[in-house]
């Protein structure tokens, strides 16, 4: 989730080079020394990766650096693509080095995540084999299937070295397997993948390139001057090709036109669409990869609509509109950031903004998702105690199921996205109509972005909201977003004749709620005292495996939604003591719902009002 921001924006700076040479797969793991194999773009740090054990999941690296002199010391990144200190070097064994002469290099283990030796100046070659297998967009996998690659999971890197050029050049790779990289390592059809180069203008670039190597299909398309690579590994029979780019070229005309921008030149959408589990989306600066269940999938193209037009978005919300808590990335310890509600919050505003701009949905269903963000606000009680900019200080603690509970935390998802709402609505109402969230995007591109420079996070969002209205915005940052005031909605949503109201609603009750890691399995997160579920022995940080036999795919409770009071229900779930199966018998409960209505009388203003803001237009009057 990290790139540095660039003043050059741009993939003129990347040699892409593709270059073919003789197989040596035959012989297993290709061996690396300071004299072979040549390298089609020598860099001073070339990485060589072999991928002759992907049956075991063992990728070897081999890391030449061609002149060293003194201390040379090796760090494993602790994080990367989720805001989790995962540790990556814990999957690392057998690392040793040898010198230009081919003499062992003695090497000591200096850190957790640290190793530290002396050659002798020169060229040295660092070998290591690593265990790849965590599947999907914050994973890194090699297996007898495909390879999934983000960069920081399995390369280590020298401090010192960290911001210079670097290449990567893939080995052994099976004849049928093919190559499509974000960025750096660019698309290489089957039989030209062996020593496949792609240039890193430093690690971080690496670190925001993923590839994915194996069987898959590729299209691609031409939109505002631009070409999208799109890459799919699922099942055949699955195939939503047609559908897929109809959306995509939806979303990305809705949005670089919504941003009157477009920073690159090419951008990659790596999907995977799994049997299992699909985690969902993480974004990169030219390309993103996204996993999604093909049977929640199905014919319904909505969820990975959704998912696409906020990942799109990010290319410019925290890729180059970035905040500066963020930068420059430090791959050894968590970062703390107060900026994630903007991040991710607005990001996902404007994401759900473009679908209804694109057409994706109507004006209706766009109210309706805004409404269903209100409810599960008002439904987690932690609202009352934690900030968003708290909420997002902690993403650190998202593994943590306990954490995830309506009662612990609140999501800067959630919130934010309501909040990029209301300072949408805000700006429109103090300046009736003229000025907008779009507005305050492309003046922190033109400021921010386009300039190299990290915007101060929250500070730097109040202070484009109030340059672009001319109006303060202090008290809106210091009760809704440092603050915990509760949201006073009807008053923003009148600007649009509408209000929110709550209904009851009778619904059946399980007794316990769950939440994901980033998409992962549901995990049990709360649990009702007194309840069926209780008595039956389901506990917080409970995996629920499958729900009346059949798999459970998050969010679980749309399973339960569709069983019926006074029925017994069936649940496998896992702990650290193993599986097990419970029954327990569905209650009922009254729950409270926030819906967004008309207000009693609308008025034509109101009604233009609300065209413009679902639409993400402003109201200029007539004017150009
Ligand atoms: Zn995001």
């Amino acid at each position: 989730m990290r790139y540095p921001h660039k003043p050059n924006l741009g993939v003129l700076l990347l040699a892409i080079t593709l270059a073919v040479a003789g197989t040596q797969r035959a012989w297993g793991i290709t061996p690396v020394t300071c004299s072979s194999p040549q390298s089609a773009q020598t860099q001073p740090t070339e990485y060589f990766i072999s991928l002759a054990d992907n049956a075991s999941n063992l990728a070897h690296v081999s890391i030449r650096f061609t002149q060293t002199s003194g201390t040379l010391i090796l760090d494993m990144p602790v994080w990367n693509a989720l805001y989790q200190v995962r540790d990556f070097a814990a999957n690392i064994e057998n690392v040793r080095a040898i010198d230009g002469a081919g003499r062992p290099v003695p090497l000591v283990k200096s850190k957790t995540s640290e190793w530290t030796m002396s050659p002798p100046n020169g060229c040295v070659v660092v070998d290591y084999d690593i265990h790849l297998d965590a599947g999907g967009p914050f994973g890194a996998q090699l297996s007898a299937e495909h390879a999934f690659f983000n960069w920081a999971m399995v390369l280590m890197y020298s401090p010192a070295t960290r911001a210079q050029n670097m290449s990567v050049q893939l080995l052994d790779v099976p004849a049928a397997w093919e190559l499509q990289g974000v960025h750096v390592l660019g698309y290489a059809p089957p039989g030209a993948v062996d020593k496949t180069v792609g240039v890193a203008h430093g690690y971080d670039d690496l670190a925001d390139s993923p590839a994915e190597v194996g069987v898959f299909q590729h299209f691609d398309f031409q939109q505002d001057g631009a070409t999208y690579h799109v890459v799919v590994h699922a099942d055949p029979k699955d195939d939503n090709n047609a559908k897929l780019e109809d959306i995509l070229r939806r979303i990305t005309h809705a949005e670089v036109d919504w941003m009157a921008d477009r920073p690159f030149t090419e951008y990659t959408f790596l999907y995977h669409f799994p049997r299992g589990h699909g985690a969902g989306g993480m974004e990169h600066a030219y390309g993103t990869a996204i996993d999604l269940n093909a049977e929640r999938l199905g014919n319904n193209m909505l969820p990975v609509a959704s998912v696409s037009a906020h990942e799109f978005f990010h290319l410019w919300n925290v890729k180059r509109i970035r905040p500066q808590s963020l930068e420059p990335i430090d791959y050894q310890h968590a970062m703390d950031t107060r900026a994630l509600w903007f991040s991710e919050g607005l990001t996902s505003t404007v994401g759900d903004m473009t679908l209804a701009r694109a057409g994706v949905l109507d004006d209706r269903q766009y109210i309706d998702r805004v409404a269903s963000e209100i409810n599960e606000l008002q439904t987690r009680p932690a609202r009352a105690w934690q900030s968003v900019e708290e909420s997002s200080l902690d993403a650190w603690f998202e593994g943590d199921a306990f954490y995830r509970s309506p009662q612990r935390s609140i999501s800067y998802y959630n919130k934010g996205e309501i909040l990029g709402v209301l300072l949408d609505l805000r700006m429109r109402r103090l300046t009736q109509g003229q000025k907008s969230l779009r507005d305050l995007f492309q003046w922190m591109n033109d400021n921010y972005a386009k300039k190299g420079l990290f915007f101060p996070d929250s500070d730097g969002v109040q202070q484009a909201a109030e340059t672009v209205t001319g109006r303060s915005f202090a008290e809106f940052f210091h009760e809704y977003v440092a603050g915990v005031q509760e949201l006073p909605y009807s008053e923003y949503f009148n600007f649009v004749g509408l209000q929110v109201a709550e209904t009851t609603v009778h619904s059946v009750n399980w007794g316990f709620t769950t939440t994901t890691n980033l998409g992962g399995q549901p995990e049990v997160s709360s649990v009702d005292k007194g309840s069926g579920a209780e008595r039956a022995g389901v506990a917080v940080g409970d995996r629920v495996l499958a729900v009346n036999g059949k798999p459970a795919t998050a969010p679980v409770e749309v399973q339960f939604g569709q069983l019926h009071e006074g029925a017994t229900v069936k649940v496998r779930l896992a702990n650290r003591r193993g599986q097990h199966d419970i029954k327990f018998k569905l209650t009922s409960r009254n729950e409270q719902l926030y819906i967004l209505q008309d207000v009693p009388a609308v008025t034509p203003e109101q009604r233009a009002h609300r065209e413009a803001w679902i639409h993400g237009n402003d109201e200029t009057g007539g004017q150009p």
